[in-house]
């Protein structure tokens, strides 16, 4: 083996949440593991920054301290609830409180979040941290893989693609292509001195004619700045032929329920796009010598967007049955069909119920009549708090008491 080769037992490419939360639960065994970025962290990734409660709680399953660290930082802010507001002002408020408890959103920019995880894996010291690495081409060996990069060759028994939404593993492994009715587009821009909308911490989510059936948000970050966004399905983008810079900028300029509050706010940077790989459908996501994770393995909730805590999930699974795999020396499409199964066991449920609400709503009018039916009903304001964060959503939903409310009352 020449200088530019290097041999590992485990390739994690990527080192977003997915990527660092797989190395965190390897470090605890005696693998020779590489977490391979083509940034040098901290690294922007453009985001929401809304993490859940879901979040919060996996993080002390990844190492002791981490979850106490997170919230003490001082970029992260804790929310107390969310609005939803249509142009017409229809609106309600869903505080997060579950059972008499608090269970906070906390907005973090992803250059802290992510970069808190990567600190800790660096903290553990027994992993290869391989940064400015960017990996061209995934090539099969007799006995193994390798990632080719410009300058070097990593080898290694298996490779995890935590490469998110445009992942190399996913693309050369099993040849994914983007399908526009399981992917969204998402803008991005952070703004300072937005007026806030009430007295405490809120999230804020919009539901515009133009952008319909996908919403705007002003997500409230520290030190009077936010994250303002959008998202909408590709498919409602193609069809529509919409150009979202411009609808996220109208929206901004001269809708009637956002102009007032934008009036003395600025931006802080250009507006920034990225796409999200969605949930909407099962599939194979593992093969011979592979796993992929996170947005490699298409796991972001289709109804909310949200993708850090089954990133973080998926990183967790993946480690425990890349253990199984070394203990039983079998790196086969069959074994890892084991991996599969798990993820769609604890995400599926989850996944399939938001899809269909995503369906639901994506006619306007019904969407529209919705949120003027919650927003003159507390019994169904209060169940939609106590469902937030469950993993059985749908029990909820499908309640006597949810559907007799939210139709006859
Ligand atoms: C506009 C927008 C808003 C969102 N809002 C939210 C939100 O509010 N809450 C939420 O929970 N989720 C949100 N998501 C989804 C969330 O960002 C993702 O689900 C999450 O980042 C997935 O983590 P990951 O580790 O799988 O991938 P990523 O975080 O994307 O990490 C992938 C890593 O791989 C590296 N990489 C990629 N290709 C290569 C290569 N060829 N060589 C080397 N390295 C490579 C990248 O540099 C990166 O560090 C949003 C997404 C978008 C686009």
């Amino acid at each position: 083996m020449d200088k530019t080769e290097q041999q590992f037992d485990v390739l994690i490419l990527g080192a977003g949440p997915a990527g660092t939360s797989c190395a965190l639960k390897l470090a605890e065994t005696n693998l020779k593991v590489a977490l391979i970025d083509k940034s040098q962290f901290p690294r922007d990734k453009i985001c929401g920054d809304a993490l859940s409660w879901d979040v919060c709680n996996q993080l002390s399953d990844l190492s002791e301290t981490l979850q106490g660290s997170f919230l003490e930082m001082s970029e992260t802010a804790p929310t107390k609830g969310l609005h939803v507001i249509t142009e017409d002002n229809d609106k309600f408020y869903i505080p997060f409180r579950q059972k008499g408890e608090t269970k906070e959103m906390h907005i973090c920019k992803r250059q802290d979040f992510d970069n808190l995880l990567f600190d800790e894996v660096k903290k553990k010291g027994n992993i290869h941290i391989i940064e400015n690495f960017t990996a061209k081409k995934v090539g099969r060996l007799s006995d193994g893989i390798q990632l080719i990069g410009k300058e070097k060759t990593l080898q290694g028994k298996i490779i995890i693609g935590a490469d998110g939404a445009h992942s190399i593993v996913a693309k050369q492994l099993l040849d994914w292509k983007l399908e526009r009715e399981h992917y969204s587009a998402g803008l991005r821009v952070y703004y300072e001195n937005i007026k806030p909308i009430d007295e405490g911490s809120s999230m804020e989510f919009y539901i515009l004619d133009d952008l319909l059936p996908g919403y705007f948000w002003i997500f409230p970050l520290p030190n009077n700045t936010a994250n303002v966004g959008l998202g909408v399905l590709s498919s409602i983008v193609s069809e529509k032929k919409l150009n979202l810079r411009e609808i996220l900028q109208k929206a901004i300029n001269s809708s009637p329920v956002l102009q007032e509050r934008f009036k003395d706010a600025k931006a802080s940077e250009t507006i920034k796009g990225h796409g999200l790989t969605l949930g909407s459908k099962k599939r194979k996501i593992s093969g011979e010598r592979f796993l992929l994770l996170g947005d490699a393995a298409s796991l972001i909730d289709p109804l909310s967007g949200e993708g850090v805590g089954n990133a973080i999930r998926s990183g967790r699974v993946a480690g425990e049955h890349i253990k199984k795999c070394f203990e039983k020396n079998n790196f086969s499409d069959h074994f890892n069909q084991a991996y599969d199964k798990e993820i769609y066991r604890l995400m599926w449920k989850e996944l399939k119920f938001s899809r269909w609400v995503q369906m639901f709503f994506s006619r306007p009018w019904l969407m529209k009549f919705a949120i003027r039916k919650i927003g003159n009903n507390r019994v169904v304001q209060k169940l939609l708090t106590d469902s937030y964060d469950e993993h059985n959503k749908d029990q909820v939903f499908w309640s006597p008491k949810f559907l007799w409310n939210f139709l006859f009352k």
